[in-house]
């Protein structure tokens, strides 16, 4: 493919030559026309000269016809011929022998026209002439041997000098595009330059005010976005990594201990069942992770239909019941419109509402409260769940949402969750046009509010 460079350079040509053709064409013609009019009406004057000569000379006394064509012959202009016969053809006056007077047209027509006499072109003018009682034809010829060459010499100008504009211009063209697009090649060369691992590099912006600028800039924006993306994506990776690696070291080294030696059932038992729980707890994570992963690469087959959202949070509320009970919490469900529907995923909404009220029974007081609540306002329809527990410090909540972010309440109150379930819930409300609101302080606790559409517009 070519360089736009070339491209440009091919197009600004191609056009250049038409229109140099057809500008040169344009004055060929309009020289050759003004040339032959101007030929035209020379014939024509010295026609009507003639005919005016003639009636001055024979006003007095009948001359010599002949003579008096004779000297009206000898004050023709350089290049133009006479010849003079009767109506009946006979030859009166000729000051050129033989000039082809039958190829001129016949008498009364005052039409010019042109015949090669000789090698050379001739514009000829054929037409009657009557002097009181005298009559006759004439005709004048003039020669278009410098008409010609004048033409011959334009056309040759034209053609010698149109390749030489064009091989200038686009010299020109050449040089002026190299000019402006060299910022181009530069932005290209650093922008080679940028990899994966050096995200934190930037372009030079020239500061041009044009279009440069303008793409210097949104490479740079996009490189802070990169940047941003990637680190991100390092941290989860590490912080993934780190999470997993916690419930293997149990599980390897519950295993070697046991292993060390022999022991008794119970203990074999006790050290299976440790096993068996750190697996679930990386399957949990493993099943956390799957799915966050998916939502980033948008491909979460989350079929979408009515959901009644009533009986998500019954069934939410049948889930939390047992973690509810063991540290004396009441946990309150309002449902609010019966049979109102929600647009979503009857799993992830359920999910969603497990997520939000796990999270505000772990960290609410022993005997505490926590909400459950369905409400319709409008067309939209809000989950909400609070509690009046430990609530968040303002200067955590901008991280809450962050994958594997835990806050120091949550590390303090002994919890041993993933840091995932707000990213999680994050996800989950996207999918739905949605996000998680929270808002929350130490005295006030915490609530956590998601809007549902009712319908999939
Ligand atoms: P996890 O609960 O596993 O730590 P989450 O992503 O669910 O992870 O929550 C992130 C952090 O937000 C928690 O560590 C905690 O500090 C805070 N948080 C979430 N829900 C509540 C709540 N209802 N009350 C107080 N703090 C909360």
């Amino acid at each position: 493919m070519y360089s736009i460079r070339t491209r440009l350079t091919l197009w600004y040509a191609s056009a250049l030559a038409v229109g140099l053709v057809l500008f040169a064409a344009a004055i060929w013609v309009s020289t050759w026309q003004s040339l032959r009019t101007e030929a035209d009406r020379s014939l024509q004057i010295e026609h009507q000269h003639l005919a005016q000569f003639l009636r001055e000379q024979l006003s007095d006394a009948r001359v010599n016809l002949r003579e008096e064509l004779a000297e009206f012959a000898q004050a023709l202009p350089d290049g133009t011929s006479m010849e003079a016969r009767s109506l009946a053809g006979a030859l009166i006056y000729s000051d050129a022998s033989a000039f082809p007077w039958a190829k001129t047209h016949a008498a009364n027509e005052l039409r010019p026209g042109v015949v090669t006499w000789k090698g050379d072109r001739y514009q000829f003018l054929r037409s009657p002439i009557s002097v009181e009682d005298l009559r006759f034809n004439v005709v004048f010829a003039l020669s278009l041997g410098s008409m010609d060459r004048t033409l011959q010499r334009l056309f040759w100008l034209m053609v010698g000098s149109i390749p030489a504009v064009l091989l200038l211009s686009c010299s020109g063209g050449v040089w002026l595009s190299r000019r402006a697009l060299k910022p181009v090649d530069e932005i290209t060369t650093a922008a080679k330059s940028i990899g994966i691992e050096d995200l934190s590099q930037r372009l030079a912006v020239p500061k041009t005010g044009d279009e440069l600028q303008r793409l210097s800039e949104t490479w740079n924006e996009m490189l802070a976005r990169l940047e941003d993306a990637f680190g991100r994506l390092s941290r989860f990776t590490a912080d993934a990594s780190h999470e997993l690696r916690t419930p293997l070291a149990v599980i390897r080294s519950t295993a070697e201990i046991t292993g060390r030696r022999s022991r008794s059932e119970e203990a074999y038992r006790s050290a299976l069942s440790a096993i068996a729980s750190e697996s679930e707890r990386m399957t949990a994570l493993i099943d956390d992770l799957l799915f966050l992963s998916r939502c980033d690469a948008n491909n979460l087959d989350l079929p979408m239909g009515p959901v009644p959202l009533d009986q998500v949070l019954r069934d939410a509320q049948v889930l939390l019941s047992p973690a509810a009970a063991a540290r004396r919490i009441q946990l309150h469900v309002a449902t609010g419109e019966p049979g109102c529907t929600v647009w979503g995923n009857e799993a992830a909404i359920r999910r969603l509402a497990l997520i939000l009220g796990d999270n505000a029974i772990k960290y609410s007081h022993d005997g505490g409260y926590v909400h459950l609540t369905g409400e319709r306002r409008g067309e939209q329809v809000f989950l909400r769940v609070e509690d009046k527990g430990i609530g968040i410090p303002h200067s955590d909540l901008p991280f809450v949402f962050q994958r594997f972010y835990r806050g120091a309440n949550a590390r303090e109150g002994g919890n041993n969750g993933f840091g995932l379930g707000l990213a999680l819930a994050t996800g989950i409300a996207e999918r739905h046009r949605s996000a998680v609101r929270v808002t929350s302080s130490p005295e006030a606790g915490s609530s956590f509010e998601v809007a549902f559409h009712r319908s999939p517009e």
